[in-house]
């Protein structure tokens, strides 16, 4: 039998003998060369004209786990862990070479037992996709789910996920979760669970800790607080973003500083008084996200007509990652967005204005240029709303009206954190 990517072999040739599994080639590379895994872990390549034979050792099977049931014990809150997705749920196939998100939550206490001695763990996988893949119709099934879940005797829910699109989620779950009377944390791993240096297991035990025990009705995400295994750290979910592509450290507060920093070790040290006890409400879960919002980047060069594309398209509300206070191009520039708004507005569309400063506010009245905005056009400025939780937050509201007074008056109310009085300036960089 031909011996195919993923199976053990021995690749044979004049001068030398290697063991390991036959990796797949990927179409981008060199055709002519046989890759084998070694078993210490590296790989090597072999010239096709060189081998001798390829003989098949072992045929490819992929690690099944046993899904035992989860046992409860005694005296231990009850949490549940909805696995979604992204790399921590992910393994590389040796069949395919690529990643795929696979592992669900009750793997997750398979490979790392001491969770089970946290809390009394119910696993549910809900979906298996890669984070970049999620929109409103996960969110909500997110949502519906932690709903089930927080009332049917959970003292708490974690949600694991990609990283990428984290905190769109996490946002997306503070407003679409009314009456919240427990913690619901987001967690994830920058590096994949099979890989010694993972991030997994940390995430995991300090967000299972703070949905078991952490005296907050809030969303919130948890991740590595430093690149070393510190704490995590547990950050609202309407104020934190993804600030960097690898660093295990890459969820950072914005404009607010964190709740908490959670310890491996159980222990929880409060930094920010300002979150909501646990209660008894029972939660509901808001099922409508509008559509056809937009988050667009503005930049120096831009082409104005793209605002003509989303009005063509049925957009009923853009959000404008402006720049710094909240400018746009104006009649001094080709790139002049005012037409574009206004025609938007005129239209019944809603315009926001965040800032792709990120840090900070954004200001209506400062610059006269500012002014055409806030005054002349109506767009509505969002205060220190990060760009991402503003698009979010325009597709929940406008999923509750399209009357514009109401559309404004609720993107300038605090409906989940998402609006401090005065951004902290303790978290810039923190
Ligand atoms: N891009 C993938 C995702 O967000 C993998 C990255 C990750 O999980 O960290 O799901």
């Amino acid at each position: 039998m031909k011996p195919k990517s993923g199976d053990v072999v021995r690749v044979s040739t004049k001068e030398e003998v290697f063991e390991g599994i036959l990796m797949p080639r990927p179409e981008i590379l060199d055709k002519n060369v046989t890759v084998v895994k070694l078993f210490n872990g590296y790989n090597v390549g072999v010239d096709n004209k060189k081998i001798k034979k390829i003989e098949l050792l072992k045929k490819y099977s992929p690690k099944i786990f046993s899904k035992s049931p989860l046992k409860k014990k005694k005296g231990l809150p009850n949490v549940t862990v909805l696995s979604t997705g992204g790399t921590i749920s992910s393994k590389i196939d040796y069949k395919t070479g690529g990643v795929y998100a696979d592992y669900t939550a009750e793997d997750f206490v398979e490979i790392y037992p001491g969770l089970a001695d946290i809390a009394n763990l119910k696993a549910k996988k809900i979906m298996s996709i890669m984070s970049e893949d999620m929109a409103s119709k996960e969110w909500i099934l997110i949502a519906k789910e932690v709903e089930k879940e927080l009332n049917s005797g959970a003292d708490g829910v974690v949600v694991t996920q990609g990283t990428d699109t984290l905190h769109f989620t996490s946002a997306a779950l503070s407003f679409l979760l009314k009456d919240l009377s427990k913690p619901v944390i987001l967690t994830a791993s920058q590096r994949s669970i099979d890989r010694g240096s993972s991030d997994a297991h940390m995430n995991l035990v300090c967000a299972i800790t703070s949905a078991a025990k952490f005296d907050a009705a809030e969303v919130m995400s948890c991740l590595h607080g430093t690149t070393n295994d510190d704490y995590c750290l547990l950050i609202r979910g309407t104020k934190v973003r993804k600030m960097h592509t690898t660093r295990r450290d890459a969820f950072r507060p914005i404009n607010e500083s964190p709740l908490a920093k959670v310890y491996e070790n159980g222990k929880i040290k409060i930094l920010n008084k300002n979150f909501k006890k646990r209660g008894e409400s029972k939660t509901t879960a808001f099922g409508k996200f509008e559509k056809k919002v937009a988050l667009v980047a503005v930049y120096p060069g831009m082409e104005p007509e793209i605002i003509d594309f989303y009005l063509k398209k049925g957009y009923k509300g853009l959000v404008l990652s402006a720049t710094a206070l909240g400018h746009v191009p104006t009649e001094n520039s080709s790139s002049n967005l005012l037409p574009g708004i206004k025609k938007a507005i005129s239209k019944g569309v809603n315009v926001v204005i965040a800032s792709q400063t990120v840090y900070g506010r954004v200001h209506p009245y400062v610059y006269t240029n500012l002014r055409k905005l806030s005054i002349q056009l109506n767009c509505i400025f969002v205060e220190d709303t990060t760009p991402e939780t503003a698009y979010i937050k325009l597709g929940f509201v406008l999923g509750q009206t399209n009357n514009h007074k109401k559309v404004k008056e609720l993107m300038l109310s605090n409906l989940a954190g998402e609006i401090t009085e005065r951004s902290d300036d303790k978290s810039f960089l923190y």
